[in-house]
């Protein structure tokens, strides 16, 4: 959520064998919106066994543990069906940890609620936008008036001053209207457009995947359009983004790049609403439970998260590029693919030397 261009103010200094640079937090599965391809396969209502507001506390205590903070990303459902949602904020801020939040475009997220994250110390927000006009983006999340709330949104998130990332899925669907939904993320004064290239899990299974050329000329797309429009350009799920931006640039494949390395399990962890840790939100591989682990040191021990950090052991041609620790690949794509976390990505067109 935050626009900083390697995901984090202090990227440099970060070891991702230490600590993950971001931690996404589903604090809920509980979401008004229920959209068609939610990964958190998203209910109307709160699930009982739910993290409470304790234990939510003692996961957020646990991460001053190491000098490397991790930015906590809280995220749903929608994390604002919490009643206590704003008490975990509060807390997350009084012991100075930096706090992005993901809400849903619902009622719920008036002007008010907006001025509120503000004041409590909210880094940055996500809204999704999924089509650059109504029509597509309520038919994709498969409810009416999405498009207007998300819009309205964005107005009162950038009154507020807060710094706005606005995520875009990209499925064979959305693919032609790339250009007209960046026109709608510059009318909303967002700092960061991320394309989320889709991995099929969830809901988001029956979804039309985009093919590997497809693919290729989107992140050619994506580097272009970066150096002209006033806010970042990225991509999630996509790390041989890094790739295409050495490419271009002419550098060899072990020069520096914006959040080389990163990827599901290497600089991200996922807290799931009831404590689960898993490498991301798209790879759903359980390493423990915050309830008697520390995620922490879930993140940093677990074979799974040390095999995500060691790509010289991936499979096919992730494992023999020489991208392959600036880009790596996306292990939920993988594992989506192939039930291996280590196999290749099915949707890069590279072919290692
Ligand atoms: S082959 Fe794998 S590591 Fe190499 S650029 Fe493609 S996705 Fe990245």
């Amino acid at each position: 959520m935050t626009p900083h261009p390697n995901g984090h103010p202090h990227a440099a200094s970060f070891d991702y064998s230490v600590a993950p640079r971001r931690i996404y937090w589903e604090l809920t599965r509980a979401c008004a919106l229920a959209c068609k391809h939610c990964r958190a396969e998203a209910l109307h209502e709160r699930l009982p066994d739910e993290l409470d507001r304790d234990e939510a506390f003692r996961v957020l205590d646990s991460l001053l543990q190491t000098k490397q903070r991790p930015v906590v990303v809280l995220t749903g459902g929608d994390p604002l069906e919490r009643p206590d949602f704003w008490e975990i904020l509060d807390h997350a801020k009084s012991i100075g940890l930096h706090v992005d939040v993901a809400p849903s475009a619902t009622a719920k997220l008036t002007r008010a609620t907006i001025m509120a994250l503000k004041e409590h110390g909210v880094g940055a927000m996500s809204l999704s936008l999924d089509g650059g006009d109504a029509e597509l983006h309520d038919r994709i999340r498969g409810i009416p008036g999405c498009y207007d709330m998300t819009m309205t949104a964005a107005g009162h998130v950038a009154e507020a001053g807060i710094p706005l990332q606005v995520n875009t899925l990209v499925t064979a669907e959305t693919l032609p209207c790339m250009s007209e939904i960046g026109n709608r993320v510059a009318e909303m004064s967002a700092k960061r457009w991320s394309l989320f290239f889709l991995v099929a899990t969830g809901r988001g299974s029956d979804l039309p995947q985009i093919t590997v050329d497809q693919a290729e000329e989107l992140l050619q797309w994506v580097c272009e359009i970066g150096e002209r429009m006033p806010f970042v350009v990225a991509a999630t799920e996509a790390p041989m983004i890094r790739r295409v931006q050495l490419q271009r640039q002419g550098k060899p494949a072990d020069a520096p790049v914006p959040g080389a390395g990163m990827r599901d399990g290497s600089g991200i962890a996922f807290i799931s609403y009831r404590g689960d840790v898993t490498p991301s939100g798209f790879l759903p591989l359980v390493v423990g439970n915050v309830r008697d682990t520390d995620v922490i040191e879930l993140y940093r021990d677990s074979p799974v998260f040390r095999a995500l950090r060691t790509p010289e052991h991936f499979g096919g041609r992730c494992g023999v590029c020489e991208y392959r620790n600036a880009c790596g690949g996306s292990r939920g794509r993988a594992y989506a693919h192939s039930g291996s976390e280590l196999g290749e990505d099915p949707l890069c067109a590279y072919q290692p030397a």
